[in-house]
Order: C-alpha cells, then structure tokens, then sequence
C-alpha cells in the first residue's frame, strides 16, 4: 500500500506573502514528497507494509521509518490549516474561544505564547497546540519529527520551524515568519479539529 503526496488546499500563490509559491514549491513539492517516498522505500518488508501513518507513528521504534511517516503525517497537518489570508478564519469562536481563554487567557496571550514557543524551538521542529489525555489544550515543542501522536495527544495546531519552512522567505527572521504564519491560518479547520 503506497503512501501518496496529498493534494493540497490552497493553490501555490495562495499564501502569499506570508508563505511564498517558492517555498510551497520547496517545502510541499520536494520536503513533504521526499518523506512520502523514503515512508513507501523504509516500510518494505516490515511489519508496516500494509499499515495505516497513524499505525506506524504509533508503534514504530525510534528510527528513520517512524521520523519519515511522522514528517508525512506534521506536514499533512501544517499545509491543511492554511487558507488565503482574505478567506482564513482569523480568530476561533464558540466552544474552542473559550477553551483557549480558560487554559491561556485572552486569544492574544495565546498567541503570544504559541508565537514565543515557536520561535524558542532550538534546532529544527515544530510547535503545537494539542489537547492532552485530561483535555487540556497545551502548547508544546517537538524536535526532528516529533509528533503529538507519539504521545497519544490530539493536534489541533502546528507551525514548522525547520528552516525549510522559512529560509527562502525569511532567511534567520523566524519570528517574522510566525508573525505571518497567523495571518494565513484558517481557524475554521481548527475548530473542525477540536469538534472532530
Ligand atoms: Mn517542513
């Protein structure tokens, strides 16, 4: 059972500026790709061939199969969350507004915390809101290929601050990166993520 590059939702030019049609190029079209092949070359005559990403990410020992099926899975996640900056849902409502203001604050606190927990990643990784097995929202960082998944919380939200995700657009400015990265963040699917 091969993996496949999902398609995306939004067209290459749609992120910009905030994320350019260079980078989406880069980071979807030869990133997310090169860990889809290196997931279907790895899992040949494991125990995995025919298992699920969540499967794999879940019970695959520490290695390059689980860090490639776990990159495939974080960067699904990362580009599905992203709409035009004029049709992305600026701000969350309702039962995930209340949430966030119960476990962070106001949603500008949030943000600032998400933002600050971002740009502190040392290295390569990720930052993400995910609920955790008590049903708490908490921001978290992950090195490498970290994944919520591996820790059996639910992700709701990621930013990728590998510097792939960032260096053709920003070059060393990650903060000016996540600064951005709110602006093309669709909190419909975060929402949907929640409620699901
Ligand atoms: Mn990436």
């Amino acid at each position: 059972m091969a993996h496949q590059l999902p398609p995306l939702p939004f067209s290459a030019n749609d992120l910009s500026p905030a994320i350019s049609s260079l980078t989406i190029g880069y980071h979807y079209g030869k990133h997310h790709q090169a860990y889809i092949n290196n997931l279907n070359n790895l899992i040949v005559g494991t125990p995995f061939e025919n298992s699920g990403l969540e499967t794999i990410i879940a019970k695959a020992p520490a290695g390059a199969l689980f860090n490639n099926a776990a990159q495939v899975f974080n960067h699904t996640f990362y580009f599905n969350q992203f709409k035009a900056s004029a049709t992305a849902k600026k701000r969350p409502e309702n039962e995930l507004l209340r949430a966030i203001e119960k476990d962070f604050g106001k949603f500008e606190k949030f943000v600032e915390t998400f933002s600050s927990a971002a740009a502190t990643v040392f290295g390569s990784g990720w930052a993400w809101l995910v609920l955790d097995q008590e049903g708490n929202l908490v921001i978290t960082q992950e090195s490498n290929a970290g994944c919520p998944l591996a820790r059996k919380q639910k992700p709701l939200m990621t930013c990728d601050v590998w510097e792939h995700a960032y260096y053709l657009d920003y070059q060393n400015r990650r903060p000016d990166y996540i600064k951005a990265f709110w602006d093309i963040l669709d909190w419909n699917v975060i929402e949907k993520r929640f409620g699901a």
